[in-house]
């Protein structure tokens, strides 16, 4: 008896182990397969996207395919890229062209990363070139085939050298007063890009107060502003939506990782592919404000790699939000604010 209780005892406590681990395996096997399951797996819209002359349209075309990436919003960059002829720059002519060879895939913007908008003195008095600008807005808004304005650029951190890279000008401004009049009588959108200085915020408070009618998309998540920061234009704006394009923390480059640099007032929305609390709680607090996008601005970021990470992050950052809140930051508020068919 002795004896066969030695012997069953570690049968016994050896079965016990291996019972033990299996049931941990199975948790654990389950807990990935959970997050998993959680990843959003619907079709998602780019609502920030930008196209140059050099841009591979076939590429664009996989790219979008391969992440279950239905539309997108398209802002011509009239900049020149900092890749030179490898990147040269784009025209809304391109956008209309490249939206009517795909129907229903790719929705134009009235493009304003213009190089005759460079300089303050331009938005506080607009000059010839600034006029015809203006006028261009309104003559392309009248065809029909642009969905908006943007990507006003107000300021903008310089990633390159170059006239275009360094920006800030004046939001409470003649120029932005007579777009915001052209956006509201076309009931179109603008899309801004203003890192999110105090003082400019403030600026912005005043414009968003004075042209109620004019929905605002202040991109990359309100300027990569605090969430309290966030919380505030919200509540205070109803015609204030933010996009949080390039805010997936990937990559060696994009806004989502800090780049190119960050002031005290900036903040970013998640680490390893987890949404910051207190910014989750702003999402689900304004189901219906916020928009994602890849934000692919120059040709050679225009490859599955970069596309493909950006997308497939937003997927693990939408499956942190309740179904209904990443439904409609995926697809369903682009749709509205853009004014979308299906
Ligand atoms: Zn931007």
């Amino acid at each position: 008896m002795q004896f066969r209780k030695i012997m069953e005892n570690p049968m016994r406590t050896c079965g016990g182990n291996i019972v033990v681990t299996i049931v941990i395996l199975i948790v654990l096997v389950a807990a990935r397969a959970g997050v998993a399951a959680e990843r959003y797996a619907g079709p998602m819209i780019d609502a920030h996207g930008h196209l140059g002359a050099s841009f591979d349209w076939d590429m664009i075309r996989k790219v979008m395919g391969r992440n279950n990436i239905s539309r997108q919003i398209v802002m011509a960059r009239y900049y020149p890229g900092p890749a030179g002829d490898a990147d040269r720059p784009g025209n809304d002519e391109l956008a209309v062209e490249l939206a009517g060879k795909y129907p229903g895939r790719f929705f134009p913007l009235v493009g304003m990363q213009r190089p005759e908008l460079t300089g303050a003195n331009k938005w506080l008095n607009p000059d010839a070139a600034v006029e015809a600008i203006l006028n261009e807005v309104e003559a392309k808004l009248a065809t029909g085939h642009f969905r908006g304005i943007g990507e006003v650029i107000v300021k903008h951190f310089a990633y390159s050298s170059g006239r275009h890279a360094e920006l800030e000008n004046p939001i409470y401004s003649p120029f932005m007063q007579r777009l915001s009049q052209i956006a509201a009588r076309f009931n179109v959108p603008i899309v801004l890009h203003m890192e999110g200085a105090p003082h400019l915020v403030n600026d912005f408070a005043r414009l968003l107060r004075e042209n109620s009618r004019v929905r605002y998309v202040w991109a990359h998540n309100c300027g990569r502003s605090k969430a309290p920061v966030i919380r505030a234009m919200l509540e205070n704006h109803p015609n204030l939506y933010c996009d949080l394009a390039s805010m997936t923390n990937v990559g060696k480059s994009g806004y989502g990782i800090g780049w190119p640099r960050m002031e005290e007032y900036s903040s970013l929305i998640e680490k390893n592919g987890v949404l910051f609390p207190e910014m989750r709680e702003v999402y689900e607090a304004f189901p219906d404000r916020f928009m994602i996008g890849m934000d692919v601005a120059h040709a050679r970021g225009m490859n599955p790699k970069n596309y493909g990470r950006r997308a497939r992050r937003f997927r693990e950052l939408l499956g942190q939000l309740t179904p209904q809140t990443a439904a409609a930051f995926a697809e369903r508020n682009t749709m509205r604010i853009f004014k979308l068919k299906r």
